[in-house]
């Protein structure tokens, strides 16, 4: 089976082998594809070496947990695990893709009665992280309405609200969205969303509005370290589009400057001095792996 962008001999990992991605199968009656009934984690690997490991695995017992779906690994398993992916990457800068769904049942809206095996999948693929071009200058964004349900903290693949802030993003032409509910800023299609106003670093508070980010927990150290002030709270439409910076953060995008939002300048409309000096520290953090 050709699968559009994905060389053919990928290995994954799938319920206890290894095979090549066109070789992996589910069932039509996994939970997974017919609820979008599971939880997954993306893990970013430099050199070789999984980042900030212990942070994603503790965040994959909160998504299996808020699930009620028993940990199919202990830590040693999914350890062992992501360091036979990351032997198969075609990079050793890469990224891990871990998905658990609640298995393969008849299909019943109710969690079946009698336990079944949840279905445990793995891939790797190349990461090319944040180039110069787009550190210098910086994404384009347009503001949403965040039309999303009320347990974001999840990291849910039923995703298709992410899927359509994306793509409405696409849509208008720009790298990604911001979006607000009831007003206030919750957080971009796959990232967390940070402003700086007088001088400060915000982000929204960790509450099921938002998903708590890898480095979400990593910016708040990263701002200690430089003296920035660094406070959680609820940010309005308003205060995130007269800040003097945005910026988002994910696995992928590391930590990147929002340059526009809905077609205006943030700031001086170029990468600013805040961001410059978390970057500064993120790509320092990064090295010293
Ligand atoms: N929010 C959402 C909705 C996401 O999908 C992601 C990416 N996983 C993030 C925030 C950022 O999380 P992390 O820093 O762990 O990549």
């Amino acid at each position: 089976m050709i699968i559009p962008g994905m060389a053919s001999d990928s290995q994954v990992y799938l319920n206890g082998e290894f095979m090549q991605i066109g070789e992996a199968k589910i069932s039509v009656l996994d939970r997974g594809f017919i609820f979008g009934d599971g939880i997954y984690e993306v893990v970013p690997v430099y050199n070789g070496k999984p980042f900030r490991i212990a942070h994603h695995l503790d965040r994959l017992d909160r998504s299996l947990a808020a699930i009620r779906i028993a940990n199919p690994h202990d830590r040693a398993g999914w350890l062992a695990l992501i360091g036979q992916l990351i032997e198969r990457s075609p990079s050793p800068i890469c990224m891990v893709y871990l998905q658990v769904t609640r298995g393969v049942a008849k299909r019943d809206h109710g969690f079946p009665k009698e336990p079944i095996a949840p279905t445990v999948f793995g891939m790797v693929n190349a990461m090319v992280p944040p180039g110069k071009a787009q550190r210098e200058q910086g994404l384009s964004v347009i503001s949403l309405p965040d039309e999303r349900w009320l347990h974001c903290e999840i990291k849910s693949v039923s995703l298709l609200g992410n899927v359509l802030a994306k793509q409405a993003a696409t849509d208008a032409g720009v790298d990604d969205v911001v979006m607000f509910r009831d007003g206030y800023l919750s957080e971009g299609s796959s990232s967390n969303v940070w402003v700086v106003i007088g001088g400060k670093l915000l982000a929204p508070p960790k509450n099921n509005l938002i998903l708590e980010g890898i480095r979400y927990g990593l910016m708040g150290e990263l701002a200690e370290q430089i003296g920035l002030p660094f406070e959680a709270r609820k940010l309005s439409k308003q205060e995130v589009l007269a800040a003097d910076e945005i910026m988002v953060t994910s696995a992928t995008k590391e930590v990147l400057p929002v340059v526009r939002i809905d077609g205006r300048p943030v700031g001086s409309g170029k990468p600013g001095p805040v961001y410059a000096r978390l970057r500064e520290r993120y790509d320092a953090l990064i090295a010293s792996l």
